[in-house]
């Protein structure tokens, strides 16, 4: 454990975590602090999901690009942590698939028309428990179990006071923490930002049955091999933070799930994850509103897609490097 880091970084979600880890890749003594449990990270499929996640109305080609450069960092980062990488793409079944193509390409994708929809190389992912294992393993990084109650600014340095009495001090803390509410002693406006962040629960299942070649999307349900069968998932639930399971919904949609690939299985108990958004549905990451404190929240629906670059930028913005492309978009206080 290290005593006194370089870096607090508080909450071991995947932000959390894809930050820790490159902070100690760049030779940061890293100290992760969160209570333990599942949280939207542990909950989530894996999915690094540029391309189809680009298939809305909404989708701008800057959009695609942020995705996309995002997704590119994962081969690099996946090697330096010990992660697998499955680059299996990525079937789409729904009407118009050529409309769809032409969707995709003209975002910068590469997919071709199938018989049911399309495919493409584009998308890929990660096996969740794995991965948030080996980043919270990863050398230069001690995970602490425990709550933060309250942050405080001292001389050059930040005071992070548990709710069990331990206190620990960095000259740099990352903000981590999800939909939580804001952690009292924060400054106005990074306060401002983090109560702004609107959750969006979602619910998948885990079921034992045989995994598609690559994962199988949908315009209402998804289906990502995983360890020990598939995960079929999920619900968007705006404005909700409830954990606790629809098992109705569940049934209706592992159904459908098992339809589609003609096969029976086992489904296992549903996960329950709340997602935060902000109002662009971008994260917010970088330097806050007080010297030291940097934001790593809200990536909403693609937390682990966007994992290494959200890494990159509040990394950059604690070594006080210029920031690269993407931070302006990501800018932590761009609402405030
Ligand atoms: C059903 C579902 C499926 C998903 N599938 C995908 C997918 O396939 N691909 C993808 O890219 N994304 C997916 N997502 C989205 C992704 O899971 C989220 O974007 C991501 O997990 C958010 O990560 P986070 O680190 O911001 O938050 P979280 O994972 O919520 O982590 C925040 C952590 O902060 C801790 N914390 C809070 N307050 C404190 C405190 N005071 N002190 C210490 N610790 C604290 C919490 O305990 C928690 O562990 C999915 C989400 C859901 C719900």
């Amino acid at each position: 454990m290290t005593s006194s880091p370089d870096v607090i970084v508080i909450g071991a979600g995947v932000l959390g975590l894809c930050t820790a880890a490159e902070l100690a890749g760049r030779g940061h003594a890293v100290t992760v602090i969160d209570p333990g449990g599942a949280n939207a990270s542990s909950v989530a499929a894996g999915m690094l999901a540029p391309a189809l996640e680009c298939l809305s109305d909404e989708a701008t080609p800057e959009r695609a690009g942020l995705l996309k450069r995002s997704r590119d960092l994962w081969p690099e980062f996946a090697r330096t942590f010990g992660l697998a990488l499955h680059r299996d793409g990525v079937d789409w079944r729904g009407p118009d698939g050529p409309a769809a193509v032409a969707r995709l390409t003209a975002m910068g994708f590469a997919a071709r028309p199938t018989r049911t929809g399309l495919t493409s190389a584009e998308d890929w992912r990660v096996d969740v428990p794995a991965a948030m294992t080996a980043l919270a393993r990863a050398p230069g990084v001690a995970v602490i179990r425990s709550r933060v109650a309250r942050l405080s600014a001292e001389a050059r340095r930040w005071r992070v006071e548990a709710d069990d009495g331990r206190t620990w001090f960095a000259p740099s803390v990352v903000l981590a923490t999800g939909v939580a509410a804001p952690i009292p002693g924060l400054p106005a406006r990074a306060a401002a930002a983090a109560a702004a962040i609107e959750p969006f629960r979602g619910q998948l299942s885990p079921v034992a049955a045989p995994p598609p070649p690559r994962t199988l999307r949908t315009p209402d349900l998804y289906i990502v091999p995983a360890a020990g069968g598939v995960i079929i998932g999920a619900t968007m639930e705006r404005g909700r933070r409830d954990l606790d399971p629809d098992l109705e919904e569940a049934s209706r949609r592992v159904a459908a799930g098992l339809a589609l690939l003609g096969a029976a299985g086992e489904a296992g108990p549903p996960r329950v994850g709340i997602r935060g958004a902000t109002a662009d549905g971008l994260p917010l990451a970088g330097p806050a509103d007080e010297p030291g404190l940097h934001l790593a929240l809200a990536p909403f629906r693609n937390g682990w897609l966007l994992g290494p670059l959200v890494a990159a930028i509040v990394a950059d913005g604690i070594e006080g490097r210029a920031p690269g492309p993407d931070a302006a978009a990501l800018d932590p206080l761009r609402f405030a």
